[in-house]
């Protein structure tokens, strides 16, 4: 990895090699953070780097420190604000990825709800192998975390554990992502990435209550594919073995964007090759982040002001 200049800590811009919490915090002794993960988009011919569904994000990342019951909220204009300054101090014209996590430093124990710390890091990301040529998934024999257990629906640090365990086996077994069934044996997600599959034209992700983080990517490509396809989402219970029927396969998420999966378990998906409806929603989902299709507006917020051409 290399290393931007910057990064931000507890209101201020510092060099990345200071950005540092004590080994007895509670986020390090215990993963009491909770974070989000936000694309900029860099488009060139306009030369600005454009925050993709930032208020969205920030919306989630209010929820789940509520749901941690930490003492303290940061406000979102604030926070809007540092993650601008960062990306113009880091000089980004790329597109990049940026994390923004709040977690309870100081010497608390495991019930601390403070004092609360909050971290900013962005680091240039490309768009993956995967995402164009599709990916290879398998069913996990690890189960998705229950809501009444550690809840999916808030993206807590310590959550990551679980994901991480899927995402290790998949890789040693030889595939690249993981799919993870839900305590009720129903499809939930795979780690970082919300599911969905094609079946008779018609798109099927598990609904929100199927063990899943509400993703933002999710509900972008829900109203994309409405609105540029015509084909509406059924939000339902999904089984394994739908995977196998199904026409098209994809995950969606923030750094995944969208990922054709062109096999399950070993078993071809479709053709095998990346189906029409992905196709066609990677093409309009890129452009609408990037700007280069100047729909929803709203969804972009620039980070440089001075371009002849900025919005
Ligand atoms: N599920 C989990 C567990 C995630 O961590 C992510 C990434 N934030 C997603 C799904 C996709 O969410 P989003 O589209 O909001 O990035």
């Amino acid at each position: 990895m290399l290393a931007p200049e910057f990064a931000y800590l507890n209101g201020r811009i510092i060099p990345w090699d200071d950005a540092k919490v004590h080994v007895f915090s509670p986020v390090a002794k215990y993963g009491i953070g909770v974070f989000e993960g936000i694309r900029g988009y860099w488009n060139e011919h306009v030369q600005q780097l454009y925050l993709f569904r930032v208020a969205e994000h920030l919306e989630r990342y209010a929820f789940s420190q509520k749901a941690m019951r930490f003492d303290r909220a940061v406000s979102s204009n604030a926070l809007i604000d540092s993650i601008i300054h960062l990306c113009r101090a880091n000089a980004f014209r790329t597109t990049v990825h940026i994390r923004l996590m709040a977690f309870i430093d100081g010497a608390g124990e495991l019930a601390a709800k403070g004092p609360v710390g909050t971290a900013i890091t962005a680091l240039p990301r490309k768009t993956t192998r995967q995402s164009i040529e599709g990916a290879a998934a398998h069913i996990s024999s690890w189960m998705r975390i229950p809501d009444n257990v550690m809840p999916a629906r808030i993206k807590c640090n310590a959550n990551y554990h679980n994901a991480r365990l899927a995402m290790m086996q998949a890789q040693l077994d030889g595939y690249d992502v993981a799919f993870l069934l839900n305590s009720r044996g129903k499809l939930a997600e795979a780690p970082a990435m919300c599911v969905f599959m094609v079946r008779d034209g018609q798109l099927i992700t598990p609904s929100g209550t199927n063990d899943i983080l509400e993703s933002i990517t999710r509900q972008t490509v829900i109203q994309l594919g409405r609105e540029y396809l015509g084909v509406d989402t059924i939000e339902r219970d999904v089984d394994r073995t739908e995977l196998i029927l199904a026409q098209e396969v994809f995950y969606c998420g923030t750094g995944a964007e969208i990922t054709p999966v062109t096999s399950v378990d070993r078993m071809v998906v479709g053709c095998g090759q990346p189906g029409p409806i992905t196709r066609q929603l990677i093409d309009i989902y890129r452009a609408i982040a990037t700007g280069n299709n100047t729909a929803h507006e709203r969804w972009r917020t620039p980070v440089f002001c001075n371009t002849d051409y900025a919005q």
